[in-house]
């Protein structure tokens, strides 16, 4: 006999603690199991860690161009490895104390610490125990991918979560990987004063994005000394004198990278391997990912499946907007489905990419007639008066509907901008609603109604 529960929850990423919280409140014997950091990855060894560190990495930057700004920093600018870690871990410790405390002080729920398995569509074992139960929420996240690389078990090499821990700098950090979370070590461990040189197969940066900004950010980290080789299609490692050489053989540049430390940034794959799911007849799909409907319900009532484990979304706020879906529609009555949600993210280099909606690509795929509007960020008053002026921001717009269709805005304070254009595609307003709208001057979201009255047909 095991112990019965309302509700069972593994783990707690983003979706969990929400979720858990919410059923216990509504009177439901709740069960949440996490096997190991309260909080899970974007707490931990994610979002909060990786953007604590990028902050300590820019203030070396603006510190080291103080001169630009007629401010004088007398001596060379020196990078304490040491506190910066320690900043990160006192950031980190916050947020990971809030949720454990959070959830161990939460009436009607029981916190389980293990490995939580399936045993049946009913019932879950964690340790010794057997939870029974008739609802069972499966947000067990993802971990980093290692690639089958020739050579890999002969060097020493970091995850993302490892690199965390480092507490020096690196002489030459060497990235396998030119995505997003390649290049916001890429750029940190730059401007802390490592060399840094990022492999990537593919021919140019962030694939998924559009060229334009994949070119534009490549320059912005050329221009701090980051170094790129593209089109590594033969990537093997050996160990070299307790460091790595990475053997990329492309069609340009040495056939080799010579490095202190390797970084594998290639991608994440999801924490259901070791699920038991075959056991309750939970469906996934070649990758791993469980596959949910529209409400996020796997093919076995009863079991529902948030956060980056089912393969629709790979962000904190697609899980909690999991999270926000699943209770409405369980505990509200408020039929809010997956298909509702604009993909937006955000990629935390500095000056930041702020993405909502289509890339260029996708919306000239979609034979629509499009409407484009551009604007570089040398533009925009903000940008110069701060002597940030890289990037650009653009915008597509259905020219049938006037509704707006997607928007990137590569540049000083794109991740924030370009909420003001999320917000009208939620609203299913025209563009004309922003076109027409007073913005702040002098801020960057200013210039979205100027870029709007520019538009032209996408060639
Ligand atoms: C370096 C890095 C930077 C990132 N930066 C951003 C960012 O800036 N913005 C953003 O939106 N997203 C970012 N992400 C992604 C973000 O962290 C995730 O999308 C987010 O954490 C959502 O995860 P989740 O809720 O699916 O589960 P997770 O946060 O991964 O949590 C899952 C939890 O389940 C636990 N678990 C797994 N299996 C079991 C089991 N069998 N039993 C019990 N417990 C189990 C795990 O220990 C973990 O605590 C970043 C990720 C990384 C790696």
């Amino acid at each position: 006999m095991g112990q019965k529960f309302d509700a069972v929850v593994i783990g707690t990423g983003q979706a969990g603690p929400s979720l858990a919280t919410r059923l216990a409140k509504q009177g439901m014997r709740t069960a949440i199991i996490e096997r190991k950091l309260f909080g899970g990855t974007c707490v931990n060894v994610g979002c909060t860690p990786t953007k604590t560190l990028v902050a300590s990495a820019r203030a070396a930057h603006v510190a080291r161009r103080g001169a630009d700004f007629g401010v004088v920093v007398d001596a060379p600018v020196k990078v304490d490895m040491k506190r910066v870690k320690a900043r990160k871990d006192a950031v980190v410790r916050q947020s990971n104390e809030g949720v454990t405390n959070w959830l161990k002080n939460m009436a009607n729920l029981t916190v389980y610490e293990g490995h939580g398995r399936l045993e049946s569509a009913r019932s879950v074992r964690v340790n010794g125990d057997l939870l029974e139960t008739e609802r069972i929420f499966i947000n067990v996240g993802a971990r980093a991918a290692v690639p089958d690389l020739p050579g890999l078990g002969q060097v020493d090499y970091l995850s993302n979560s490892d690199m965390l821990e480092v507490d020096f700098l690196p002489e030459h950090l060497v990235i396998i990987g030119g995505s997003y979370i390649g290049l916001e070590f890429a750029q940190m461990y730059r401007r802390f004063g490592s060399r840094v040189t990022v492999i990537e197969m593919a021919d140019r940066l962030i694939a998924r994005e559009d060229e334009d900004v994949s070119l534009a950010i490549r320059s912005i980290l050329e221009a701090e000394g980051v170094e790129f080789r593209l089109k590594a299609e033969c990537i093997s490692l050996e160990n070299r004198n307790g460091g790595v050489r990475a053997r990329v053989s492309c069609d340009d540049g040495v056939p080799q990278v010579d490095g202190s430390h390797l970084l594998l940034a290639v991608g994440r794959r999801p924490n259901t391997d070791d699920l038991g799911l075959d056991t309750a007849g939970i469906k996934t799909d070649a990758r791993g990912f469980i596959v949910v409907d529209d409400e996020l319900s796997t093919n076995v009532p009863g079991v529902w499946a948030l956060g980056d484990c089912n393969g629709r979304g790979a962000f904190t706020h697609t899980s909690y907007n999991d999270y926000e879906i699943v209770a409405a529609n369980l505990l509200d009555g408020d039929r809010r489905r997956l298909s509702d949600r604009i993909d937006c993210y955000g990629l935390f280099i500095d000056p930041p990419l702020g993405r909502v909606g289509m890339t260029e690509r996708q919306a000239r795929a979609t034979a629509r007639e499009v409407l484009i509007g551009y604007m570089p960020m040398a533009h925009v008053g903000r940008a110069r008066e701060r002597g940030e002026t890289q990037g650009f921001m653009k915008i597509l717009v259905d020219a049938g509907t006037d509704r707006i269709l997607g928007a990137a805005i590569l540049g000083v304070g794109g991740d924030e901008a370009v909420h003001g254009i999320l917000d009208v595609m939620y609203a299913g307003a025209p563009f004309t609603t922003i076109a027409r709208a007073v913005h702040i001057h002098p801020t960057v979201s200013e210039l979205i109604p100027t870029m709007l009255g520019d538009l032209e047909p996408l060639e």
